[in-house]
């Protein structure tokens, strides 16, 4: 409720950033009676679920491929009990083919099938010397993801302790321990775009949980996926809470480690019982006093390496030129660059990358539109960190549309006659990432998981600031199923253990 002379707000909760970790949070707090306010600093509420219009076509930004929204999968069991998934328009991925992945090198594709006794069956078609390998990969990968009980919404904690020695294993070195082909080991971790994949650091229970989300099943959102930000916004708002956009906290006034106040750039003043932030750790600390947190933990966060970033094209085609494709394509230039991705060099990059055909309710044989993602690391535009949005000079526009020609270049060698079917082309940097989503070096994942110190990047809900919680993507793990399970941890940790868990699993699938 808004007193209109003073402009302060009396919330129960309020909720800072409403991207994917704020809104599932805000509305699974707003489902169990409290009473939430989430604010936004852009304009268009969503963070990784908002899209945005040119020239009539709706583009994701960063929300592209879903797991886990299939029937009795978790992030569909949550979204049921918010009410939400009969208003979701989705489009599930080729069973046949839900990822396809081509090599130049030897102008060899492989398309993956959806399912564990289809994916395994493919592999070993396709290699058929490591049959015994893949099998026991496969057992292997289906096994770690199974150590995550909050993964497939079961009741129990998972303590680092209390799982198996390979759990904690480098996923490049995992997967070398059950497969000898070189070219089958580079494959095998063709998903790495998807969870920020390095070699020696990746532990290999990010790598499971990922592949085994999408090996279960893929899905996009016809039309983009602002439908569920706003879906959640609704859930929220018909609870009787309320959500803002365009409000962008700068300050959070605390005392005696407690949160008194959270101050916007606009001026306003929002007060509450509890805040969560929902934005990256890092931008948190900024807001509030050194006081708040200890200096160790202060100066943990700042020294946490972030995941990679990405550059990104977006076309929008000649109507009926180009063929709408129902999967994610994946290209690399040779084998033995997967690990690397992040590694620049200008004559070479890129040598990887993923692209797909975006998707509409009334979807025909042509696509209208197309998105290529090429992991980048924030090196590469560090010379215009000082710049913002639109003004970041001649330059950087050059030195953007190189990138692009370079992406293009490819894309003609994947697809001949592809140039004569783009009527627009523009691209976002990692820069625009990190304005975007204020987070830290546009990074697409948050803060990289790490094994050889995975204490260090794993952080609690909880904090020493007794009113503040954290929810989003830096907490646990990302995307669309890592974020939505980290909101049911954050309010369980007001709820109670497990409470929320049980009612949702209680519910009719
Ligand atoms: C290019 C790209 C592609 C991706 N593709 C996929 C994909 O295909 N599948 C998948 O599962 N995941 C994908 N991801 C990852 C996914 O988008 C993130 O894991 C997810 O959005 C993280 O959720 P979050 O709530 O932590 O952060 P966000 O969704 O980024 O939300 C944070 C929000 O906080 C707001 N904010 C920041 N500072 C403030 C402030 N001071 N005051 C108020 N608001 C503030 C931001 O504007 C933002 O809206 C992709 C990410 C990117 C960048």
């Amino acid at each position: 409720m808004k007193h209109e002379q003073t402009g302060i707000m009396n919330e129960d909760i309020l909720i800072i950033g409403g991207g994917v970790g704020g809104l599932f949070t805000g509305a699974l707090l707003a489902h169990e009676g409290y009473k939430v306010t989430v604010v936004e600093k852009n304009q268009t509420i969503g963070g990784g679920l908002q899209t945005f219009t040119r020239r009539g076509e709706v583009f994701e930004t960063g929300m592209h491929i879903l797991g886990g929204l299939r029937k009795g999968g978790s992030i569909y069991k949550i979204c049921q009990y918010l009410g939400i998934m009969d208003k979701l328009s989705l489009r599930d991925t080729d069973d046949d083919c839900f990822d396809c992945i081509t090599y130049l090198d030897d102008a060899k594709t492989y398309r993956m099938p959806t399912g564990k006794v289809a994916f395994t069956d493919y592999l070993i078609g396709e290699f058929p010397h490591e049959r015994a390998g893949i099998t026991a990969y496969m057992n292997a990968l289906y096994r770690l993801t199974d150590e995550v009980d909050f993964f497939y919404l079961r009741r129990g904690r998972d303590y680092l302790f209390s799982h198996s020695e390979q759990f904690l294993w480098a996923a490049d070195q995992w997967i070398a321990h059950y497969i000898t082909d070189k070219h089958l080991r580079d494959l095998l971790a063709y998903m790495n775009p998807m969870y920020g994949g390095v070699a020696g650091h990746t532990p290999a229970y990010i790598h499971a949980l990922i592949n085994v989300l999408y090996i279960e099943g893929a899905s996009r959102f016809n039309d983009g996926s602002q439908q569920l930000a706003d879906a959640l916004a609704t859930a929220i708002t018909a609870s009787g809470g309320s959500v803002h956009s365009g409000v962008a906290i700068v300050a959070l006034k605390d005392k005696d480690r407690t949160i008194q106040q959270a101050l916007a750039a606009d001026g306003s003043c929002f007060t509450a019982n509890r805040y969560i932030s929902a934005i990256h750790p890092c931008a948190l600390l900024k807001m509030m006093s050194e006081d708040a947190f200890t200096k160790a933990y202060r100066n943990r966060l700042n020294a946490l390496p972030n995941s990679y970033s990405a550059f990104t094209v977006y076309i929008i085609f000649k109507p009926d030129s180009f063929p709408y494709i129902n999967h994610t394509c994946y290209y690399q230039q040779r084998y033995g660059l997967v690990w690397n991705h992040a590694e620049y060099d200008a004559d070479t990059w890129p040598q990887g990358f993923m692209y797909m055909t975006s998707p509409h309710r009334k979807q025909g044989a042509y696509a209208r539109t197309m998105i290529i993602n090429c992991i980048m690391s924030f090196e590469q535009v560090r010379r215009w960190k000082d710049t913002t949005v639109a003004h970041r000079g001649d330059d950087y526009a050059a030195w953007k549309e190189a990138h692009i020609q370079k992406i293009l270049a490819r894309m003609e060698i994947l697809y001949p006659g592809f140039g004569n079917c783009i009527d627009e082309r523009f691209a976002s940097s990692p820069l625009t990432i990190r304005d975007y989503y204020n987070n830290k070096e546009g990074a697409l994942y948050g803060f990289g998981r790490d094994c050889c110190n995975i204490v260090q990047s794993q952080l609690s809900v909880v904090t020493k600031v007794s009113n503040l919680l954290l929810t989003g993507q830096n907490i646990n793990l990302h995307g669309i199923c890592g974020v939505p399970l980290t909101a049911v941890n954050t309010v369980e940790a007001i709820l109670g253990e497990n409470t929320l868990i049980d009612k949702i699993n209680a519910q009719q699938i």
